[in-house]
């Protein structure tokens, strides 16, 4: 089954009397347990596919599911616990709190979950233990290099067991060490745990070790290495 199904997909946004087509009808398939590498140039509709495929967004037109579901059939608050259970972001910013160790970072998604303190606690360890980071836990992330930063983040994503992981330029702010290092981490938690991993990048050598590429331009899929049975590389 797919973890995540789009059928024609458009999104167009409006303002005033005029309309962008961000994307004008994208069929796209993420498999379970799958490594796809999305790339383009910018203004492309990459950041607006990401934002669909992360149930953050909504499409225009065209069929979207999401494990299973049809976003159109979904409540906001409805599509907003599919993206709870479902989907782990990672950004290019890290975007952790600045003022909270990686443990209590990595357990604020099982905050709105309502698992209780040291549940809480000992599933952000573990996890991040998982991205090598165990002795790591009581540190702020000023106390960190940007890779390790990233690696905080990457726990905090998959600390809720989401079946899709999403990362928009994931090694954007990092050295190619570090990025190295978060690139690894992902392919490793990839094969390990079987979370699907979509990824936006500018760096052909990231995009390069993904499994699958698809290249996006004016709002439309114009390559994808994955598109079809048995045209990918496997
Ligand atoms: P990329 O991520 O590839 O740079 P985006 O998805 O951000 O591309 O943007 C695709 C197109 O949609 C661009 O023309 C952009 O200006 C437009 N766009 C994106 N977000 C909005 C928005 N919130 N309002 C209006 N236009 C937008
Ligand atoms: P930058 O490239 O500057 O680092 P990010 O990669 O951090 O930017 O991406 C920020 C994007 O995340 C914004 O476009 C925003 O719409 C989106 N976003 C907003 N709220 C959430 C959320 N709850 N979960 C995931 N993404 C979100």
């Amino acid at each position: 089954p797919a973890a995540i199904e789009a059928v024609g997909v458009t999104r167009s946004y409006r303002f005033g009397d005029s309309t962008v087509e961000a994307l004008r009808g994208v069929s796209f398939t993420v498999a379970e347990g799958e490594y796809a590498a999305i790339v383009g140039p910018s203004g492309s509709g990459k950041s607006t596919l990401m934002h669909l495929l992360g149930c953050l967004d909504r499409p225009t037109s065209g069929t979207l599911r999401v494990g299973g579901r049809d976003v159109a059939q979904l409540s906001d608050g409805e599509l907003a616990d599919l993206r709870n259970r479902e989907i782990g972001f990672v950004f290019q910013a890290f975007q952790l709190l600045p003022r909270s160790s990686a443990v209590d970072n990595v357990a604020l998604p099982l905050l709105y979950r309502g698992v209780k303190a040291p549940q809480r606690r000992a599933r952000a360890a573990a996890a991040l233990e998982a991205v090598n980071l165990g002795h790591r836990l009581t540190h702020r992330p000023s106390q960190m290099s940007g890779g390790e930063q990233q690696r905080v983040a990457i726990a905090r994503a998959l600390v809720g067991e989401p079946r899709i992981l999403l990362a928009d330029e994931p090694t954007g702010n990092l050295d190619s060490r570090n990025g190295a290092e978060v690139m690894r981490i992902l392919e490793e938690l990839n094969s390990t745990r079987g979370v699907a991993v979509v990824l936006v990048t500018h760096d052909d050598e990231v995009a390069g070790r993904a499994r699958r590429q698809v290249r996006v331009r004016d709002g439309l899929v114009e390559l994808d290495t994955g598109a079809g049975p048995g045209t990918g590389p496997g």
